[in-house]
């Protein structure tokens, strides 16, 4: 297993677009695992393949160690969470429900020490494919369902930044222009 480079904001790998995953090979599996263990070394519930350098429809969340509260269905019924988490995702579309909407500060392992609320419907179906390849499907509220737009965001080029009303983005505004700089420096 190896850890990761988490890629930071200014890197242009994080408005690309992830193509779909057709192969569920071993390097697939293994890339799994790898993101997994990225995730938990860098304290995060998801991160995109996007994140790590990859433009994939790909990506990995974990809220076991994340106290909120959520409702959820897998496939119909509801596991206990060990048997769905380490969740990964692959391919995935969202359905939402405008409506009921809430307010929630979110983070991102792309923009370090940078928070911000965003509003974000509740409630979301979610289809995706498992590492094998195997069809299922997620209706979900609360953060589990924010974790997965969040993440889904990333998937298509889209960061949290860009949803933040801009009441929100305007205090942070020099913090984030200040790390894209750097992130380019660094290229
Ligand atoms: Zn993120």
């Amino acid at each position: 297993m190896a850890i990761l480079k988490i890629v930071y904001y200014g890197d242009p790998i994080l408005r690309k677009k992830g193509k779909n995953v057709s192969s569920f090979d071993p390097s697939l599996a293994q890339l799994a695992k790898d993101m997994i263990e990225t995730m938990y070394e860098a304290e995060g519930i998801g991160l995109a393949a996007q994140q790590i350098g990859k433009a994939l429809q790909f990506c990995v969340i974990d809220l076991r160690e994340a106290e909120a509260e959520f409702t959820y269905t897998f496939d119909g019924s509801t596991p206990p969470m060990d048997l769905i988490m380490p969740l990964v995702m692959i391919n995935p579309t969202i359905t939402t429900t405008p409506e009921p909407v809430t307010i929630y500060e979110e983070g991102c392992l792309s923009f370090p020490g940078i928070r911000g609320e965003i509003i974000r419907p509740d409630a979301i179906q979610v289809n995706f494919q498992d590492i094998d390849g195997n069809p299922h499907q997620i209706s979900c509220n609360g953060l589990l369902a924010r974790c997965i737009m969040h993440e889904v965001d990333h998937l298509n080029g889209m960061l949290f930044i860009d949803r933040m009303e801009k009441n929100v983005l305007v205090p942070i505004e020099r913090e984030i222009k200040q790390l894209r700089k750097k992130t380019r420096k660094k290229e």
